[in-house]
């Protein structure tokens, strides 16, 4: 039985206001070339001078992902010639990159895995080269951007420990605050190499394929790549070692160079930059920025009564952990909050697969509140929910114009109640005679005379009163 051994390069951009060796704004999207000088530019006689908050933030990363910082780490060129890098070499660190070591925890199907990482290194980004009809131009705004290139061993057997891996991996950056992860914006972008042999026998000759952009084509490439290699391999074939793309929309992947290795590269120092040094005080300091991550929340949520599974959950990403911190914040009740973050919140606010939170804490808070003071009921914190997302309205407001309110005028209800009583007799006395499925019925029956807004606990009360209850 052949499978699929995988490691993985993932490339997140960090999210510094300026570039790794100029001023230029860090900055997604403007218009083409505008983000642009000539350092980044890679005009002949200008030098870089580093940006120390992107040292900072990639340091922050490996502290965060339980790397070993090296002390003194290098800078060297990797040449290449392509049009999308203007220098004809990136910027990068080759023999001794700022972390080593580490790894990546997580969970799946009830079995903790752990993902051994090889090394965290800085680098600069290209540029981006854009096709259209025949012609092919090139964007510079992304050029010598900062970016980590995070390097796993080869720890990986499936599409689904490799998903789970990138998941938990995007929360940890997202935690630490140093890129937006953002993958279908590119700021997270994941290399995977992948060979197939029996289990047990040495690794296989491997492929890589580059530049995947959703958790989605991840898993379809790795499919399809393992697919491939078995059957070429037992139809007698041999597998190349290549570099290959994968075509979301025809769902194949296909060759695109031979595999260049390292020695292809001509890596040398890099003559313009001093090496990076650091004493146990600078990383020290380092690691005191680091914030609250999530097993100290999920600790957090535990000692609130949460059951382990809502931690999890709102754990997952930082916006939303932190939208439930706050919420709790302004006095809602912590369970009842959580139930409808995970439920409600978290409905709307996924979109592929980003999180989006378009509401703030306040006026969640207003909405649980109008909830738990009976004010509105389950259905229409719903539907007051989905129209303030997005929006600044004020969802009490909101819920008077829409006439979301519920009444709870005791009298009101009980008049109400009484019409509806007299002209259903013959439930009435089924009702009393103990079928209780009748009661459903009658707070149906109820809040449809008070046009949907009579509060269901006060019918409720008002059918065990009858009862003699
Ligand atoms: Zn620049
Ligand atoms: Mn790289």
């Amino acid at each position: 039985m052949l499978r699929p051994t995988i490691g993985c390069e993932v490339h997140a951009e960090l999210k510094t206001a300026t570039k790794l060796f100029c001023g230029c704004k860090n900055e997604f999207g403007g218009q083409p070339n505008t983000h642009c000088c000539p350092v980044c530019s890679g005009f002949p006689g200008t030098l870089p001078m580093l940006n120390r908050k992107a040292v900072e933030f990639a340091v922050k990363a490996g502290l965060a992902l339980h790397c070993e910082i090296n002390r003194f780490s290098k800078w060297d060129r990797k040449n290449y010639f392509y049009p999308d890098l203007p220098k004809a070499w990136q910027t990068s660190q080759y023999d001794l990159p700022l972390c080593v070591g580490g790894y990546v925890e997580f969970t799946l199907d009830g079995e903790k895995k752990r993902v051994r990482l090889n090394r965290i290194h800085l680098e600069e980004d290209a540029g981006k080269l854009i096709h259209d009809g025949g012609v092919s131009r090139v964007d510079y705004n992304r050029c010598g951007v900062p970016l980590i290139e995070i390097v796993t061993e080869p720890d990986m057997h499936s599409a689904e420990e490799v998903t789970a891996f990138l998941a938990e991996l995007k929360s940890v950056l997202k935690y630490t605050g140093v890129s937006d992860v953002k993958m279908q914006e590119g700021s997270l972008r994941c290399d995977v190499n992948l060979s197939v042999a029996a289990d047990g026998a040495p690794l296989g000759t491997r492929t890589e394929t580059k530049n995947l952009n959703s958790f989605r084509s991840v898993a379809r490439s790795i499919a399809f790549e393992t697919r491939r290699q078995i059957e070429l391999l037992e139809s007698g074939g041999t597998v190349e070692q290549e570099t290959r793309r994968f075509d979301d929309n025809r769902g194949i992947g296909y060759a695109m160079r031979s595999k260049e290795d390292a020695h292809d590269y001509r890596y040398f120092p890099e003559p313009d930059l001093m090496p990076v040094v650091f004493t146990d005080d600078d990383i020290t300091a380092i690691k005191n920025g680091i914030p609250e991550l999530k097993d100290a929340r999920c600790a957090r949520y535990a000692a609130l009564g949460l059951p382990a599974y809502d931690a999890e959950v709102l754990t997952a990403d930082p916006e939303v952990s932190d939208l439930f911190d706050n919420v709790v914040g302004l006095g809602a009740d912590a369970k009842k909050a959580s139930n409808f973050i995970m439920s409600e919140v978290l409905r709307l606010a996924k979109n592929g697969d980003e999180i989006e939170i378009k509401i703030t804490a306040a006026a969640l808070a207003e909405i649980l509140g109008m909830l738990a003071a009976d004010e509105i009921n389950n259905l229409a914190a719903k539907s007051l929910l989905a129209d303030v997302w997005g929006s600044d309205a004020s969802p009490r407001k909101t819920a008077e114009e829409k006439g979301l309110l519920q009444s709870n005028d005791a009298g009101a209800i009980k008049e109400v109640f009484d019409a509806v009583i007299a002209a259903n007799k013959k439930q009435a006395e089924d009702f009393l005679a103990g079928n209780d499925k009748l009661r459903g019925y009658f707070v149906g029956q109820v809040m449809r005379a008070a046009g949907g807004k009579a509060n269901p606990k006060l019918i409720n009360a008002l059918l065990d009163e009858m009862k003699g209850k």
